[in-house]
């Protein structure tokens, strides 16, 4: 399953990509050329927007009832079964939803600091925009939060 979300979900977008999930970020003020792309590429569509919501057609959405971003996932989850896959988790990157390739911790070097260098081993690399990451303290945590989240399913 993919999504497509607007600016009034911006949060939301990020903890969709933490959990694997292609989320196309829609930033721009032309609801006509997101609705468009939603379709062309067969995204559902996430929004808090009613009028955006109303005007999806035969569109799959969900209009958000939410604020704040960790119940919001929740609703996602629940409303769609989302499975949530550890294996998923951090595959996509956070700013630019490609998928992560796993590299070599040598290539690595130079582009984190030094003490992350010398204390991970595994390392991935976004192939649009170049960022490096690494599972470190926030991947635990963010771990932790998807842990209960799948506490909180049924
Ligand atoms: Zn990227």
């Amino acid at each position: 399953m993919t999504f497509i979300a607007d600016k009034t979900v911006g949060k939301l977008v990020k903890w969709l990509r933490i959990l694997g999930y292609d989320t196309v970020y829609w930033r721009s003020e032309d609801p006509q050329g997101l609705l468009h792309r939603a379709r062309d590429e067969g995204r559902t569509l996430i929004t808090k927007d009613t009028k955006l919501y109303k005007d999806k057609g035969s569109l799959k959405a969900l209009l958000v009832q939410e604020d704040n971003p960790y119940l919001q996932l929740q609703e996602v989850v629940r409303l769609f079964k989302l499975p949530l896959n550890k294996a998923m988790l951090f595959s996509r990157c956070l700013i630019c939803n490609s998928q992560l390739e796993t590299v070599d911790p040598s290539e690595a070097r130079g582009e984190v600091p030094d003490y992350i260098y010398h204390t991970h081993r595994t390392f991935s690399r976004c192939p649009s925009c170049r960022k490096i990451y690494w599972t470190g303290t926030h991947y635990e945590h963010m771990a932790a939060v998807v842990e209960r989240l799948q506490e909180n399913r049924s």
